[in-house]
Order: structure tokens, then C-alpha cells, then sequence
């Protein structure tokens, strides 16, 4: 049982052994089919040789040696990272909310040197950026910032995908110093904005002298057919975090900067004792060769099609589709009500997804999975939903 650990998780009673690609295997060497990828890290799927022996070898010269000195493998990263993202630097922590906490420490000093006493940064509701004091107050869900006031000043919230939201409150706050958004919101429900969104919140950022500060976290790491997702926009942020796939499982997270971004923290104004260790910066480097050796950006892009042409052909005509949307393997199916209940059914049928924003069926499959898997769980989902559609007309009958 798991009495001595704190019940912060609502967790399924399944406990996986070993994986292999997109399957994982429990104990009684059942195999279900992962279309979750442990919440969009796992994007080269379970046990792949490449981060096997990255970390292998690794392991056997050396785990650890701090920030007091240089580590080569993080050096090695950098350069991939500002290579594939034409951002300028990075620095390295551990986690999603990390990397959004150094975000965050950034727009605070660029206020401070421009002499904002008070920054504040703009983020949208149904947001997610983490569970720490000042990424759960960016947060937009009042879920998660129930019971932890009070929460850390300098945020003003606006409704995702709406310009005119932004420039009004440009209007009325000076303090405003940087933007924070996800390319698409991925904990929020996979809303995915207008085609021009981030165009025109760099924009805004460029006319008001704002940080453009992107939680690309969820949609990083070839998710979306790009390496990051701003790249279907032809723009830079000022700012871009990682983290969840960055290590494909290797905790190890990231925030880029780029131009004037890239000259504000100096020496000794952020730190952390394990970022970009030499562990973790193996994985990471595993990561991006094998993006590019297996062609798996390019890859996702077709693979999000291939499903989602799946599903709109199998659930064509179900009046309790709101919608099917997707950004490569970044998909969201929207029913007319709420479905948590799927995540439980189709366990019972060996696959793995999850529901968000209650309505929203979640697929974040990795981006190795093949022909045979996305059959699988385009007709096993497809089934689960029709059955639970017509169930829940039923009983909605007069
Ligand atoms: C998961 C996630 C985070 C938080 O990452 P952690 O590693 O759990 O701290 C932040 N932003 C987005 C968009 C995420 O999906």
C-alpha cells in the first residue's frame, strides 16, 4: 500500500514494470499502450537504446560535480539547444516549474532595471505552470492555488487567445513587463489559439518593450511537428522554458533566453545544485540526436494527422464530439460532457490516456509509435467512446 506517502495523487491501481516503445507492462507482464508517454515526457517512448546507453555510460564516469565547475556534457547542450531553437542561452534546472521560476526571476529584474519597482507579467487563464509558490500563482485554475494564499504578487490574468484582452490591460497597468503563454495549453484542455496568436503577441511585446516568456514545457521537444512549437510562427520569444521531454524520463529542465533576455541574469543571481548535471545532460543529449536520426519531428506531424483522421472518420455524425484538434501528437477530443470516467474504461482495455479540463480526452502517444499502435488506439478509443456517448444520452433521456 502507499500509506507512508502523502495522498497528493489520485494515482490508477496499476503499477507498471518495464516498457518497451509505446508499450508498458505491469507486473503480471499485462501490456497496455501508452498514449499519455508519462504526461508528454516520454516522447521517444520506454527504454529507447539511445537514452539506455547514453546513461549507461554516463553513469560509469560520472553522475555529479556541481556548478562550481565547467561540465562539459552541459556545455555540449547548450550549443545543441541554442542550435535547434536560435534562442542565445540557457540555464538548467530540474523541473518544468524551475525553469518557470527562473522565467519568472528574469521579468522581474528586467522591470527592476528598467526601473518598474513592481513588474508584473501577463498570463492567461486556464493556464498551467507549475506547483511552486510563484508558478501555481501564474497558474490560471483556482484549483490548484486553493488552500496556499497568499499567492505571489505581480500577475495579471487574461483570457487565452484573446489580443485585445492583452492590450487592455496594457493599458491599464504600467508595471506589465512580459507575457507568459503556452503555445498551446496543454493541462487547459489542448486549446489551441488562433493560427496568429503568438505573431501577435510578439507583436505587442515588441511595441511595448515586454519579455515574450513562452512555457513551452508540454509542447517542446518535436511535440507538435516543430522542435518547439513557436516555430510554426517564424518568431523568437525572449524566453522559452522546457523540461518533461527534454530528458525523455532524466529530470532536467530548461530556460532559454534570447537577445536582451539573454544579458540579464549575471553571476550568482540564480543557481541549482543538480541543474544540468552530467547525468542528466547525457539524456538530454541522447534526446536531440535521436529527434533528428529517426526523423521524429517530421514524424509527429504526420502521425497527429493519421489519428485524427482516424477518429473523425470513426466518430463522424456523434453529436457529442464538440470537437478533434491537434498539433502533431498533441490531441484533443472535446465531448459535450464531462468523460474522467474514459480513463478508468480504457484502462480496463489496456490503453493509457487522460482527460483535462474535465471534457477533453488527452493523447500525448510518443513519437516512435507505429502503424499497428496508432490502429489500436484509434479503434480501441474510438469503441469506448461511442459506448460511453450512447450511455450517457441514455440516461439524459426525459
Ligand atoms: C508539466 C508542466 C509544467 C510543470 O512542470 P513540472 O516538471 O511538473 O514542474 C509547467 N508548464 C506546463 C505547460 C506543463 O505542461
Amino acid at each position: 500500500m502507499t500509506s507512508h506517502i502523502m495522498p497528493t495523487y489520485n494515482r490508477l491501481p496499476v503499477t507498471f514494470e518495464r516498457g518497451e516503445g509505446a508499450w508498458l507492462f505491469d507486473e503480471h507482464n499485462n501490456r497496455f499502450l501508452d498514449a499519455l508517454s508519462g504526461i508528454a515526457v516520454c516522447n521517444l517512448g520506454h527504454a529507447h537504446p539511445a537514452v539506455h546507453s547514453a546513461i549507461c555510460e554516463q553513469s560509469k564516469k560520472l553522475l555529479h560535480t556541481s556548478n562550481v565547475y565547467r561540465i562539459a556534457n552541459q556545455e555540449l547542450l547548450a550549443d545543441k539547444l541554442i542550435e535547434k531553437s536560435g534562442m542565445d542561452n540557457v540555464f538548467f534546472c530540474n523541473s518544468g516549474a524551475e525553469a518557470n521560476e527562473a522565467a519568472i526571476k528574469l521579468a522581474r529584474k528586467y522591470g527592476h532595471e528598467k526601473g518598474i519597482e513592481y513588474p508584473a507579467i501577463i498570463v492567461m487563464d486556464k493556464s498551467f505552470h507549475g506547483r511552486t509558490l510563484a508558478t501555481l500563482s501564474a497558474t490560471g485554475n483556482s484549483k490548484v492555488q486553493q488552500g496556499f494564499a497568499p499567492l505571489v504578487e505581480g500577475f495579471v490574468r487574461v483570457p487565452y487567445n484573446d489580443i485585445n484582452a492583452i492590450k487592455e490591460a496594457l493599458v491599464q497597468n504600467k508595471n506589465i513587463v512580459a507575457i507568459l503563454v503556452e503555445p498551446i495549453q496543454g493541462e487547459g484542455g489542448i486549446n489551441i489559439p488562433a493560427a496568429d496568436y503568438l505573431n501577435r503577441i510578439r507583436g505587442l511585446c515588441d511595441q511595448h518593450g515586454l519579455l515574450m516568456m513562452l512555457d513551452e514545457i508540454q509542447t517542446g521537444i518535436g511535440r507538435t511537428g516543430k522542435f518547439l512549437a513557436f516555430q510554426h510562427n517564424n518568431i523568437i520569444p525572449d524566453v522559452c522554458t522546457l523540461a518533461k521531454a527534454l530528458g525523455n524520463g532524466v529530470p532536467i529542465g530548461a530556460c532559454l533566453a534570447w537577445g536582451k533576455a539573454a544579458r540579464l541574469l549575471t553571476t550568482g543571481n540564480h543557481g541549482s545544485t543538480f541543474g544540468g548535471n552530467p547525468l542528466a545532460c547525457s539524456a538530454a543529449l541522447a534526446v536531440l540526436a535521436t529527434l533528428d536520426k529517426e526523423n521524429l519531428i517530421e514524424l509527429a506531424r504526420q502521425k497527429g494527422q493519421t489519428i485524427c483522421d482516424g477518429f473523425n472518420e470513426r466518430l463522424q455524425g456523434n453529436k457529442h464530439i464538440v470537437d478533434i484538434r491537434n498539433k502533431g501528437l498533441m490531441i484533443g477530443i472535446e465531448l459535450d460532457s464531462p468523460c474522467a470516467g474514459l480513463v478508468k474504461s480504457a484502462l480496463e482495455q489496456h490503453l493509457l490516456i487522460n482527460v483535462t479540463n474535465e471534457t477533453t480526452i488527452r493523447l500525448l502517444p510518443p513519437l516512435i509509435i507505429d502503424e499497428q499502435q496508432i490502429r489500436l488506439l484509434v479503434d480501441t478509443l474510438s469503441a469506448l467512446i461511442i459506448e460511453y456517448t450512447e450511455k450517457t444520452a441514455q440516461e439524459t433521456l426525459p
